[in-house]
């Protein structure tokens, strides 16, 4: 468990006020019935839900496909021109069961060096972020809505999600998630399925397929380096989200 301490110097660096919960809540257990994860076996309920973001024509991935595989998969993809210009591909990164999946929009710079999500400066304010609320990065699972750079990040083009989605809806299926938080618009619209924007799309709970997964929309760690003045609303939904876990798991831990 993290110490007060340091929770308390990383929402001084996120600049926002201190919050005190009235349970603490011990990050890295998990709550899951393991049985499945064990199995590795992709729920068929939601990965019959999780066809909405493969339509026919997309990548398409065995159904009982498991982690290495599928990682191969993603290595070794060409289905769009990203593949052209990514350094490598970004899979994502974390724990394998875990209960919370964090998922972002696409590598940036940083990311496409290292091979991995939210590195950089808009990955040190993730982790600082998820650790305010008692979440060490090693605890959650972090993914992105496409595994390769789009060049000079610009935002993603209907067509790169299109082929790349399949990839995070096993990554889904296959982490069986207790809680989804979103960060940043692009991630938000393509789960949601809705153009709407951020700001009508945070302060209020979704669910994400027939498993009804809560799922919580946030500002992008990366806008938020642009604009602090939005960090306080962050944290708001930082605070609404682990209240909504722990309301979920019975008050469970991390
Ligand atoms: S962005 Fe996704 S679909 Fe496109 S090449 Fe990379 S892994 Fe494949």
């Amino acid at each position: 468990m993290m110490q007060p301490s340091m929770r308390n110097a990383y929402l001084d660096a996120l600049g926002i006020d201190r919050w005190v919960p009235r349970q603490e809540v011990v990050p890295g257990g998990d709550n899951r019935d393991n049985s499945a994860v064990a199995a590795g076996a992709p729920s068929p309920v939601i990965s019959a839900e999780l066809s909405r973001l493969s339509p026919p024509g997309t990548t398409s991935i065995p159904a009982d496909i498991d982690w290495e595989p599928l990682r191969e998969m993603v290595a070794g993809c060409i289905a769009c021109d990203l593949c052209k210009t990514r350094t490598q591909t970004v899979f994502g990164v974390g724990n394998t069961r875990a209960d919370w999946l964090i998922i972002g929009e696409a590598p940036g710079a940083e990311e496409d060096r290292q091979g991995e999500p939210f590195v950089g400066r808009a990955g040190q304010l993730l982790n600082a972020m998820l650790l305010a609320i008692g979440l060490p990065r090693d605890s959650v699972f972090i993914a992105n809505v496409l595994k390769c750079r789009p060049p000079g990040n610009r935002d993603p083009r209907p067509e790169e999600v299109a082929r790349c989605l399949p990839f995070l809806s096993a990554q889904i299926a296959l982490l069986k998630p207790k809680i989804m938080l979103a960060v940043g618009r692009i991630a938000a619209q393509n789960l949601l399925a809705t153009d709407a924007p951020l700001a009508r799309l945070r302060g209020k709970l979704h669910t994400f397929g027939a498993a009804n997964t809560p799922l919580v929309i946030t500002y992008h760690p990366a806008y938020l380096l642009r604009a602090p003045a939005d960090k306080r609303k962050a944290w708001e939904d930082l605070k609404f989200a682990r209240a909504t876990y722990a309301r979920v798991t019975g008050g469970g831990n991390a």
